[in-house]
């Protein structure tokens, strides 16, 4: 089963959106498990700290490596791949996310403030994971896009075997447009060829479609 492990400062951010819809019932069901585990237990002193000021100065607060490492080691070392979520990670793919999906789960850290001190990255041998080029206040939305995008994979969890193979990115292009009732909204009609029933006309007009678009928008994703 695929088991999600989150090291946090803010547990009760999960299971969040992740509680719902197909995820939700799939984590009723047992089909995948989380569990958020607070940071902050395995703070210092007092004060429970998990942070300092970064070393060389300059603005905001550091995670200490002492601190995450000891929120990490108390994971069970069952092979998870232990991701920290960061815009300077590799960006998340949907080939990644299939990968995932099929393995034994994650151990995700999401950090807040300014970073995480360096070492635990190279000491733990985390994997930094990014979901895109812009910078969040912290790791915890990155971590359920990175979880929502792997959940829906299991098998199981949704519906439709064959959603989820068809869609934007499995083929390398963005998914054709869709089209449902009314035949005509405001003027306009669906288009007539996916009314003929003509299911290899269809098939072309879906693939002529999905290949302008992945031109117009993603020249990168297609030759
Ligand atoms: N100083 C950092 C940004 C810190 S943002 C920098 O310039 O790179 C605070 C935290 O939010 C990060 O540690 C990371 O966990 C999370 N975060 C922000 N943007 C993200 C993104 N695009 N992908 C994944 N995590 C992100």
């Amino acid at each position: 089963m695929f088991r999600a492990a989150l090291i946090t400062l803010f547990p009760e951010m999960f299971p969040g959106p992740l509680g719902f819809s197909l995820a939700g019932d799939g984590l009723k069901r047992g089909l995948w498990s989380l569990e958020a585990r607070d940071l902050r237990a395995h703070g210092l002193g007092r004060h429970r700290t998990v942070d300092d000021t970064p070393a060389g100065g300059g603005p905001g607060m550091v995670m200490r490596a002492d601190v995450l490492a000891a929120a990490l080691d108390a994971e069970p070392d069952d092979g998870r791949p232990r991701l920290l979520m960061s815009p300077r990670g590799r960006p998340l793919k949907q080939a990644q996310a299939r990968e995932w999906a099929a393995g034994p789960g994650l151990v995700i850290l999401c950090p807040r403030f300014e970073g995480v001190d360096e070492r635990v990255i190279e000491a733990r041998g985390l994997t930094e994971v990014s979901i895109g080029d812009y910078v969040l206040s912290g790791g915890e939305i990155a971590a359920l896009a990175v979880l929502d995008a792997c959940v829906r994979l299991i098998p199981g969890v949704m519906g439709k075997l064959e959603s989820g193979t068809s869609e934007s990115f499995e083929d390398g292009g963005l998914e054709y447009p869709h089209y449902t009732r009314p035949r005509e909204w405001e003027g306009r009609p669906i288009p007539e060829v996916l009314l003929s029933g003509d299911h290899a006309r269809i098939e072309r007009w879906r693939r002529e479609q999905s290949e302008r678009l992945t031109r117009e928008r993603r020249p990168d994703l297609k030759p």
